[in-house]
Protein backbone atom coordinates (compact mmCIF):
# COMPACT_ATOMS: atom_id res chain seq x y z
CA UNK A 1 0.00 0.00 0.00
CA UNK A 2 1.10 3.33 -0.79
CA UNK A 3 -0.13 6.74 0.12
CA UNK A 4 -0.27 9.80 -2.25
CA UNK A 5 -2.95 12.41 -4.38
CA UNK A 6 -2.36 11.27 -7.85
CA UNK A 7 -3.90 13.26 -10.84
CA UNK A 8 -4.89 10.87 -14.09
CA UNK A 9 -4.67 12.48 -16.75
CA UNK A 10 -6.79 10.40 -19.51
CA UNK A 11 -9.05 11.42 -22.32
CA UNK A 12 -11.31 8.03 -22.39
CA UNK A 13 -13.63 7.66 -19.67
CA UNK A 14 -12.85 4.28 -19.33
CA UNK A 15 -9.29 4.06 -18.58
CA UNK A 16 -9.40 6.55 -16.23
CA UNK A 17 -12.00 4.36 -14.36
CA UNK A 18 -10.24 1.24 -14.62
CA UNK A 19 -6.97 2.99 -14.22
CA UNK A 20 -7.84 5.16 -10.84
CA UNK A 21 -9.85 1.78 -9.48
CA UNK A 22 -5.87 0.69 -9.89
CA UNK A 23 -4.72 3.74 -7.87
CA UNK A 24 -7.04 3.32 -5.26
CA UNK A 25 -6.22 -0.20 -4.64
CA UNK A 26 -3.13 0.67 -4.21
CA UNK A 27 -4.46 2.93 -1.39
CA UNK A 28 -4.19 6.26 -3.20
CA UNK A 29 -5.96 9.14 -3.69
CA UNK A 30 -7.24 10.29 -6.47
CA UNK A 31 -8.46 13.18 -9.57
CA UNK A 32 -8.97 13.08 -12.52
CA UNK A 33 -8.61 15.64 -15.89
CA UNK A 34 -9.28 14.54 -19.40
CA UNK A 35 -6.77 16.93 -21.40
CA UNK A 36 -3.81 18.53 -20.92
CA UNK A 37 -5.19 21.93 -20.08
CA UNK A 38 -7.27 20.54 -17.15
CA UNK A 39 -4.32 18.76 -16.25
CA UNK A 40 -2.48 22.34 -15.70
CA UNK A 41 -5.32 23.85 -13.92
CA UNK A 42 -5.58 20.57 -11.73
CA UNK A 43 -1.92 20.14 -11.26
CA UNK A 44 -1.33 23.59 -9.97
CA UNK A 45 -4.08 23.81 -7.60
CA UNK A 46 -4.50 20.55 -6.39
CA UNK A 47 -0.49 20.06 -5.64
CA UNK A 48 -0.65 16.11 -6.46
CA UNK A 49 2.42 14.31 -5.66
CA UNK A 50 2.48 12.23 -9.31
CA UNK A 51 0.63 13.06 -12.35
CA UNK A 52 -0.26 9.96 -14.25
CA UNK A 53 -0.46 11.88 -17.80
CA UNK A 54 -2.13 10.25 -21.21
CA UNK A 55 -0.46 11.47 -24.69
CA UNK A 56 -2.64 11.76 -27.35
CA UNK A 57 -5.80 13.98 -25.77
CA UNK A 58 -7.42 16.79 -27.09
CA UNK A 59 -7.39 20.77 -26.40
CA UNK A 60 -3.82 19.77 -25.54
CA UNK A 61 -1.85 16.58 -25.49
CA UNK A 62 0.40 15.03 -22.67
CA UNK A 63 3.60 16.53 -24.04
CA UNK A 64 2.30 19.99 -24.20
CA UNK A 65 0.71 20.13 -20.73
CA UNK A 66 4.05 18.09 -19.50
CA UNK A 67 6.69 21.12 -20.65
CA UNK A 68 4.33 23.81 -19.29
CA UNK A 69 3.59 22.40 -15.82
CA UNK A 70 7.46 22.20 -15.53
CA UNK A 71 8.10 26.23 -17.27
CA UNK A 72 5.44 26.88 -14.52
CA UNK A 73 8.29 24.63 -11.80
CA UNK A 74 5.82 22.02 -11.54
CA UNK A 75 8.63 19.69 -9.22
CA UNK A 76 6.88 16.21 -8.67
CA UNK A 77 6.70 13.41 -11.01
CA UNK A 78 5.03 13.15 -14.76
CA UNK A 79 4.13 9.63 -16.01
CA UNK A 80 3.98 9.26 -19.33
CA UNK A 81 1.07 6.20 -20.26
CA UNK A 82 0.92 5.95 -23.75
CA UNK A 83 0.29 3.38 -26.18
CA UNK A 84 3.71 5.14 -28.56
CA UNK A 85 6.39 3.34 -26.59
CA UNK A 86 8.87 3.22 -29.66
CA UNK A 87 12.11 3.84 -28.21
CA UNK A 88 12.32 7.47 -29.96
CA UNK A 89 9.04 8.54 -28.59
CA UNK A 90 10.50 7.14 -25.17
CA UNK A 91 13.04 9.43 -25.62
CA UNK A 92 11.13 12.56 -26.09
CA UNK A 93 8.83 12.09 -23.43
CA UNK A 94 11.75 12.56 -21.03
CA UNK A 95 13.64 15.16 -22.80
CA UNK A 96 10.19 17.15 -22.65
CA UNK A 97 10.30 16.66 -18.24
CA UNK A 98 8.18 13.47 -18.31
CA UNK A 99 10.27 10.92 -15.35
CA UNK A 100 8.86 8.15 -16.73
CA UNK A 101 7.04 6.15 -19.23
CA UNK A 102 4.26 3.30 -19.00
CA UNK A 103 2.75 1.44 -21.45
CA UNK A 104 -0.75 1.36 -22.20
CA UNK A 105 -2.77 -1.45 -22.24
CA UNK A 106 -1.54 -0.99 -18.95
CA UNK A 107 0.85 -3.91 -17.30
CA UNK A 108 -0.22 -4.49 -13.63
CA UNK A 109 3.11 -5.08 -12.17
CA UNK A 110 5.06 -2.24 -13.67
CA UNK A 111 2.64 0.11 -13.25
CA UNK A 112 2.86 -1.06 -9.28
CA UNK A 113 6.74 -0.94 -9.35
CA UNK A 114 6.87 2.74 -10.97
CA UNK A 115 4.28 3.89 -8.39
CA UNK A 116 5.74 2.16 -5.61
CA UNK A 117 9.00 3.97 -7.22
CA UNK A 118 7.77 7.61 -6.69
CA UNK A 119 5.61 7.11 -3.66
CA UNK A 120 6.03 6.27 -0.36
CA UNK A 121 4.98 3.48 1.35
CA UNK A 122 1.62 4.24 3.41
CA UNK A 123 2.45 3.62 7.36
CA UNK A 124 -0.82 2.99 8.10
CA UNK A 125 -2.12 0.18 6.85
CA UNK A 126 -5.48 0.13 5.01
CA UNK A 127 -5.66 3.48 5.53
CA UNK A 128 -9.03 4.73 3.77
CA UNK A 129 -8.88 5.85 0.46
CA UNK A 130 -11.95 8.77 -0.14
CA UNK A 131 -13.07 7.08 -3.54
CA UNK A 132 -14.22 8.57 -6.51
CA UNK A 133 -16.65 5.69 -7.34
CA UNK A 134 -20.02 5.34 -6.49
CA UNK A 135 -20.71 1.75 -8.11
CA UNK A 136 -18.60 -1.87 -8.36
CA UNK A 137 -15.87 -1.87 -10.67
CA UNK A 138 -17.25 -4.26 -13.10
CA UNK A 139 -20.65 -1.82 -12.96
CA UNK A 140 -18.70 0.63 -13.73
CA UNK A 141 -16.60 -0.26 -16.40
CA UNK A 142 -19.65 -1.95 -18.37
CA UNK A 143 -22.00 0.95 -17.93
CA UNK A 144 -19.04 2.96 -19.44
CA UNK A 145 -18.32 0.32 -22.33
CA UNK A 146 -21.39 0.34 -23.72
CA UNK A 147 -22.15 4.03 -23.42
CA UNK A 148 -18.89 4.89 -25.86
CA UNK A 149 -19.22 1.65 -27.71
CA UNK A 150 -20.74 3.39 -30.65
CA UNK A 151 -18.30 6.29 -30.52
CA UNK A 152 -15.39 4.33 -30.44
CA UNK A 153 -16.60 1.95 -32.86
CA UNK A 154 -17.64 5.01 -35.13
CA UNK A 155 -13.85 6.25 -34.99
CA UNK A 156 -12.67 2.82 -35.32
CA UNK A 157 -14.26 2.18 -38.82
CA UNK A 158 -13.30 5.68 -39.95
CA UNK A 159 -9.33 5.08 -39.09
CA UNK A 160 -9.47 1.90 -40.75
CA UNK A 161 -11.19 3.03 -43.43
CA UNK A 162 -8.61 5.67 -44.26
CA UNK A 163 -5.95 3.11 -43.34
CA UNK A 164 -4.84 5.48 -40.39
CA UNK A 165 -2.40 2.66 -38.72
CA UNK A 166 -1.60 5.36 -35.81
CA UNK A 167 -5.02 6.17 -35.13
CA UNK A 168 -6.47 2.76 -35.15
CA UNK A 169 -3.93 1.53 -32.88
CA UNK A 170 -4.44 4.31 -30.50
CA UNK A 171 -8.62 3.39 -30.23
CA UNK A 172 -7.86 -0.60 -29.97
MN1 LIG B 1 -5.73 9.62 -25.16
Amino acid sequence: QLQGLVLLVEDWEDNCVLISWMLENLGLNCIVANNGSEAIHKALKEKPDLILMDIQMPVLDGMGATKALREKDFKKPIVALTANVMKEEVASYLSSGFDACLSKPIEKESFNETLAHYLPASPIAEEKVVSIHELTPEQEIQAIFVKNLPERLGALKTAVAAEDRKQTKFLV
